[in-house]
């Protein structure tokens, strides 16, 4: 259930006291497909979410940014002089930090205020709370100040890239920012455009989240990172111009593949392949073909699985339990990897079926409750 304007307002009064804050949002995103794609500049397929986190700001007579979140259930404050210079933490408050300290780099003076965050997004379930947190942020510091919002969008991944020390592509505040209701977001990584999908009707696309997160993501992301460098290293012997693996094709690809090094290659190989079926799905759901769109969703954890390798035991039970229900069109797993959710598309008629039987099951194999949120793209931030 989306948090309603008056309950976040009550919250900041009940923390803050006295003033009548602005709210902003900012949403969660589930990614279709794309994954690891939008690092190397490929194109990804979000759609933005009706959970989203919420930044309450109220302008306040000291010259701190004094901030509370409630899943947190902890505050803290920092001088807005401070902020400039300030030094990671290493606990959540990075993400507020990160994006403020953009902000007073980018020329936007801050001022002293008081801020109150509540968020539906699940932390760490690859459903991007940490986007939503930052963008909503953004928001609430900027307060009306004008920034386009491909330039919040920019922001806010070099706070979470160089502060808070998370290598990661603009796929979800890009998503975060740019959302549409009725839409999935075709977003081209290398030219920083996109155009909206509309998805057919009578589809569900429900995601499911494991409940696990397995410690190896962050270095694994990383290392994923360092060894699609490595493949356009070694495809840059046959191909100088290639800057990145967005710049090599299919089919360029498989004329230099055995040139790779074994892990790079089969990194590459999931990065291509990929972007690949970003293109495609969108045709696919254009045409409302929700046969091909389950194929694609099944190709690519297959190649999350086998070639980028960062699924895990949780994620492929959920996946392959999930393929056996009849309109069940397609499962994969979602997000950085190593646990998180999965998406599935699948008919209306058997999402009772789909959430009965995968609870049973995933719960016997691996007494854990599995939740489900139900995806309907929704906007993407705004003031409320
Ligand atoms: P994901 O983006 O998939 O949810 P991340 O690891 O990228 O996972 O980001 C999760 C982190 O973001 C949390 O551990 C926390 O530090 C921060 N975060 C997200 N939402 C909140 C919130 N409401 N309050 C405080 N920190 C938050
Ligand atoms: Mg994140």
């Amino acid at each position: 259930m989306a948090l309603v304007p008056g309950e976040i307002v009550r919250l900041f009064r009940q923390h803050f006291g006295g003033a009548a804050p602005q709210i902003y949002r900012a949403p969660g995103r589930v990614n279709l497909i794309g994954e690891h794609t939008d690092y190397n500049l490929g194109f990804v397929f979000p759609i933005a979410l009706e959970m989203a986190c919420y930044a309450a700001i109220a302008p306040a007579a000291h010259d701190k940014l004094q901030v509370f979140s409630r899943e947190a259930n902890a505050g803290f404050a920092i001088n807005i002089n401070e902020v400039a210079e300030a030094k990671p933490m290493h606990n959540w408050s990075d993400y507020v930090v990160g994006v403020a300290r953009e902000l007073a780099r980018d020329a936007v003076p801050l001022k002293g205020a008081d801020i109150y965050i509540a968020s539906e997004v699940p932390a760490g379930s690859g459903l991007s709370s940490s986007a939503a947190i930052e963008v909503a942020i953004a928001m609430a510091l900027l307060d009306g100040r004008e920034l386009q919002p491909l330039e919040i969008a920019k922001l806010c991944q070099r706070a979470e890239g160089q502060f808070v020390g998370m290598p990661c592509g603009i796929m979800d505040q890009y998503a975060a920012v740019f959302g549409q209701k009725n839409a999935a977001i075709q977003i081209d990584c290398r030219s920083l455009t996109h155009n909206y999908v509309e998805l057919p009707p009578n589809l569900r696309i429900i995601a499911v989240n494991s409940m696990v997160k397995h410690e190896l993501g962050t270095s694994a992301y990383r290392e994923r990172v360092a060894e699609c460098r490595a493949a356009v290293e070694a495809i840059q012997q046959r191909y100088p111009e290639v800057q990145s693996l967005r710049d090599v094709t299919p089919e360029m690809f498989v004329e230099v593949e055995a040139q790779i090094p074994e892990i790079p290659r089969k990194r590459a190989r999931h990065v291509i392949t990929d972007s690949q079926r970003v293109l495609a799905l969108g045709k696919a759901a254009e045409a409302g073909d929700l046969a091909e769109m389950g194929q694609l969703f099944v190709d690519s954890h297959r190649s999350m699985q086998h070639d980028y390798e960062i699924t895990c035991a949780e994620i492929d039970f959920l996946v392959e339990r999930a393929l056996r229900i009849p309109a069940v069109y397609g499962a994969r797993m979602t997000g950085g990897g190593f646990g998180g959710c999965t998406v599935n598309l699948l008919a209306p008629e058997v999402e009772e079926r789909f959430r009965r039987e995968l609870a049973a099951d995933y719960k016997q194999k691996f007494n854990l409750d599995p939740i489900f949120y139900d995806c309907v793209p929704s906007p993407g931030a705004s003031r409320m």
